[in-house]
């Protein structure tokens, strides 16, 4: 087997030498060998494999630290090499989406703010304001708690109101605690005013309020618990999520999950290694990654800004309703059910009907012309 020069093997690997240095200096790809007296790199044909993969990883944007422990593991286990590509693919497009919704907003607010200096957005239409072509929006809604037929104690929590809509699931002996301090923290934003607040201050705010719920937490032993809360801007949705509660929308027919679980199966499932029917059932299906448990650790918070549109109906859940009634049962429900009291109340009779093994928190709320 033949030695290549470092150029040759840069050519051979679409690799620059500059790059090659670099990587042997990591420890990546050393080179079979250095001469002692020259200092030249020289390079075995056999590693022309994996330079070609590190190259490719380097393409997608794959951290160096990274790219090692794929390409050590790809020499072992081309599947487990193949599966961790996937799960970090997965993160990168989860990341993108966030920041593609938080850059469309930041284009809307500069192109209605000012569109005779900054041209090339004004083929955007302006963002449909609270005094848009529909007319300004509302929401009507309804949150509900239940115990459920299992657990003594309900340490769920759930808010609505024409600002604000909650839920929180707490855990730990002060869980209950911990869930209404979480959503107690969130309150003072109902009293910004609708159309006033730039959109970045908001989701400022949000993560500022999210964090005041984790030092309230802090102060309870053990106990810790999940918040997904929307606050209503008038045409937007300030969204903040953290753990396994969840917020849905029905757009047009369509019925999605909006938020994105803080859960170890759920990261399984993007990884690839879990199917979303396994992760369904799955032991460990609380098993949270992200909470507001009053450490540093855990508690980062998602934000995201939701552009609403009349028609639109968010349901807010715990796990009490999604872990334990079938989806198709809680989308025929949001679907059919039209005064949003009505269809909290159904929602948790759902629960019941399939045991009710825990607690259930429950938020409807549909956006509408006023
Ligand atoms: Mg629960």
């Amino acid at each position: 087997m033949g030695l290549l020069t470092i150029g040759a093997f840069a050519r051979a690997s679409r690799l620059s030498a500059k790059a090659l240095r670099r990587y042997d200096e990591l420890g990546l790809l050393p080179p079979a060998r250095v001469d002692s007296f020259t200092g030249y790199r020289y390079y075995d044909e056999t590693q022309l494999e994996r330079a070609r993969l590190v190259a490719w990883l380097r393409r997608i944007g794959m951290p160096l630290a990274r790219i090692r422990d794929v390409c050590d593991l790809c020499a072992s286990d081309a599947d487990a090499a193949a599966r961790d590509i996937r799960a970090y693919w997965a993160q990168v497009e989860a990341e993108t989406s966030a920041r593609r919704d938080l850059a469309a907003f930041l284009v809307d607010e500069l192109a209605g703010k000012d569109t005779d200096t900054m041209s090339p957005l004004t083929t955007t239409p302006p963002p449909l304001g609270p005094l848009g072509p529909l007319g300004p929006l509302g929401i009507r809604y309804a949150a509900r708690t239940d115990r459920g037929l299992v657990r003594e104690r309900d340490q769920d929590a759930a808010y609505a109101a024409s600002r604000l809509l909650a839920v929180a699931d707490g855990f730990g002996d002060e869980g209950g605690a911990a869930s209404t301090a979480a959503i107690e923290a969130l309150r003072p934003l109902e009293a910004m005013v609708p159309g006033s607040v730039r959109a970045g201050d908001l989701l400022n705010a949000l993560e500022d309020a999210a964090l005041r719920a984790n030092d309230a937490v802090r102060g309870l032993a053990d106990s810790g618990t999940t918040l997904t809360a929307m606050v209503w801007t008038g045409s937007q949705l300030a969204l903040v999520h953290i753990g396994d509660t969840r917020a849905y929308l029905l757009r047009g027919g369509e019925f999605c999950q909006i938020t994105h679980d803080h859960t170890v199966v759920q990261s399984m499932v993007d990884a690839g290694s879990l199917s979303p029917e396994e992760a369904a059932s799955h032991p460990q299906r609380a098993m949270l990654l992200r909470a507001l448990d009053g450490g540093d650790g855990h508690a980062r918070p998602e934000l995201r800004l939701h552009e609403a549109r009349a028609g639109d109906r968010y349901l807010l859940c715990s796990d009490g309703l999604f872990a334990a009634a079938p989806e198709a049962d809680v989308r025929r429900t949001v679907e059919a059910v039209a005064e949003p009291d009505d269809a909290v109340r159904e929602l948790i009779a759902l629960a019941h009907g399939a045991g009710g093994p825990d607690n259930i928190a429950c938020v409807v709320a549909d956006v509408a012309a006023l």
